[in-house]
């Protein structure tokens, strides 16, 4: 019987002779906003029985949206997607740390930057490059905010914490290093021989802190030994630089000693006090601190 349904909404559908990329019209019945269709005895816009008959049932705060066009009555599964309250808030905090120009000028980035003048943006407790939230946002996926393996967004132009979308794309660790040297910032540098300068470092730490990379895969990629990084990452050597300090695991700290450092540093204690009776090395008490400092937490 709920195939017969699921025919008889299709059969609402002007998807004759039309492609994947044209809109598919709802014929059916009508009301105040587009389309209705009753499915699993509830009336619903037919746009979200589209989704849910392409894609799975969607819990009740997630709303189904046009991406690709702003048709009300297209129920083509290709322009839709979802997104959920959440998401929806988080989009609205991104955009106001942004200084949107001209579509084609750069839009700066207000809010929080690393050492490397990236933007950086908090969501669900995670660091973000906020050029790869922009990107993610643009293309309507805001689920690839929680996959663990993150790509690299590039900039076509020069402003590292740029986030217009039409200046970004995606790209490779190798196409980001070769788009830096042919823009002339790794000039001189002969990456594979001479020791690690500062950018690499920081970039070091970023990429492990990303968690697309082991220790041994960036020490091949810099042409240094595993524990190279391994000291790099957990901020034993380059103390000075900052940068994210991933704790060795026997050393991670908890939600609470957070909560907890960010007091005590609230109430005036100096971070070299707080890293003595913690434990833990001034950089990534500085780290923590700065996270703090640059934004709330979510
Ligand atoms: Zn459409
Ligand atoms: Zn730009």
């Amino acid at each position: 019987m709920i195939y017969k349904n699921k025919e008889f909404f299709w059969h609402n559908v002007n998807k004759e002779n039309k492609n994947e990329t044209e809109c598919w019209e709802w014929d059916g019945q009508l009301a105040k906003n587009g389309g209705i269709f009753t499915w699993n005895k509830k009336i619903r816009p037919a746009p979200r029985v589209a989704y849910i008959l392409s894609f799975g049932e969607i819990p009740n705060n997630v709303q189904v949206r046009h991406f690709f066009c702003n048709n009300n009555l297209c129920c083509n599964p290709n322009h839709l997607y979802t997104i959920n309250n959440y998401d929806q808030s988080a989009i609205k905090r991104f955009w106001e740390k942004v200084n949107k120009g001209d579509d084609d000028n750069c839009w700066m980035w207000l809010g929080g930057k690393d050492k490397k003048g990236y933007g950086i943006f908090y969501y669900k407790k995670k660091t973000l490059r906020a050029s790869w939230v922009s990107y993610i946002i643009n293309s309507g996926m805001m689920n690839k905010l929680n996959d663990e393996r993150k790509q690299f967004v590039l900039h076509s132009c020069d402003n590292s914490s740029c986030v217009n979308p039409k200046h970004l794309r995606l790209g490779t660790h190798e196409e980001n290093m070769t788009d830096k040297m042919i823009r002339g910032n790794y000039k001189g540098e002969n990456i594979g021989t001479s020791k690690l300068k500062n950018e690499q470092v920081l970039e070091i730490r970023q990429l492990y802190h990303d968690g697309n990379y082991t220790l041994r895969q960036l020490g091949k990629m810099f042409n240094v030994d595993k524990g190279t990084i391994g000291d790099i990452v957990s901020g034993k050597s380059w103390k000075h630089l900052g940068g994210f300090i991933t704790m060795p695991l026997s050393k991670k700290i908890t939600q609470e000693d957070i909560l907890i450092i960010k007091n005590l540093y609230e109430n005036g204690v100096s971070p070299k006090n707080i890293s003595d009776k913690y434990n833990i090395s001034l950089s990534y008490t500085y780290a923590v601190i700065n996270r703090f400092l640059s934004e709330e937490v979510i």
